[in-house]
């Protein structure tokens, strides 16, 4: 089947046909651009052996081209208004599976086991950008199979998750992201693309999943925690952010020790840290304690 939507005639008709009523605190922006939605498909690199996962599948726009690219998707959208609508649009792609619910509440983990035998995911979708960072963070953490994630997201938010030291968007985003997966902006979309407007700028990251994480840590939730005390109190020293952080206890001595051991000089701020200086400055605190 050809999708039939992605133009803003089309989506028009539907939401009309309806009577659509959208909410904001859903983060509802729908694509009316095809070409955008083509670039999505293709930096996804969607086979018929793949299931993808749709966050958000909104009208099911993006939805008509990935059901005819993969093998099955599986969409999770939590605006139960939409679901009348979904089984209209989707009506005649058989590969599609609808499921009303918040998807920070899935266990995404079990929905690959149930629909995929365990096998890894591609996640695909324009996200809603309220949650855009527990929705990541959420899939990468709970150690979902998945193999990508092409996603829309807030420019300034894509930006953040590929950039390194030296920028001012550089943050603990940018190292958790860069931690589990090798991102790559794919294009920047504006405004007009969607219906409504957001008021942002809108970009397509991908987002590829190690196989093997990139450095060396001896306890991840240790350097997360690392990370973030250091990004807290931006302005001051690393050894600052460190000694004041909840939740950490590590002595003065033994914080300034590890970050003697860098070699970066004592008033070294966390925001020039690579990934492997964070991940030697927490192994070293680590071994501390061992
Ligand atoms: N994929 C559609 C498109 O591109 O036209 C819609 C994208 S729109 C930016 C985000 C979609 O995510 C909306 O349909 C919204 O209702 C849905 N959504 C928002 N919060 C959600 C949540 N917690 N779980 C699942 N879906 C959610």
């Amino acid at each position: 089947k050809e999708p039939t939507l992605g133009n803003p005639q089309n989506t028009i008709a539907v939401l009309q046909k309806y009577n659509f009523v959208f909410q904001k605190k859903f983060g509802q922006n729908f694509l009316i651009d095809t070409h955008v939605l083509d670039k999505i498909i293709r930096a996804a690199e969607i086979g018929k052996d793949d299931c993808v996962l749709e966050i958000g599948p909104g009208i099911g726009t993006m939805t008509q081209y990935l059901a005819c690219a993969a093998k099955k998707v599986i969409a999770v959208e939590i605006d139960k208004a939409l679901i009348p609508i979904l089984n209209d649009t989707l009506d005649g792609y058989d590969n599609v599976k609808i499921i009303n619910e918040d998807v920070l509440k899935v266990d995404i983990a079990k929905l690959a086991e149930e629909e995929n035998d365990g096998k890894p995911l591609k996640v695909v979708a324009n996200l809603p950008y309220y949650i855009t960072t527990p929705i990541i963070m959420g899939l990468f953490e709970n150690h979902v199979p998945l193999q990508s994630i092409t996603v829309m997201v807030q420019k300034e938010v894509a930006d953040r998750m590929q950039t390194g030291p030296g920028s001012k968007d550089y943050g603990a985003l940018s190292l958790a992201v860069q931690y589990y997966a090798k991102p790559y902006i794919v294009a920047n979309v504006p405004p007009n693309c969607f219906m409504p407007r957001p008021k942002v700028g809108s970009a397509v990251i991908r987002l590829e999943r190690y196989e093997d994480a990139p450095v060396y840590v001896e306890d991840e939730k240790l350097m997360f925690r690392v990370i973030r005390a250091s990004f807290n109190q931006r302005r001051k020293t690393l050894a600052n952010g460190l000694k004041n952080s909840a939740e950490l206890d590590f002595t003065k001595e033994e914080i300034e020790e590890a970050i003697a051991r860098l070699g970066k000089g004592a008033s070294v701020r966390g925001e020039a840290l690579t990934l492997e200086e964070f991940a030697n400055l927490s192994n070293a605190l680590y071994n501390t304690r061992k």
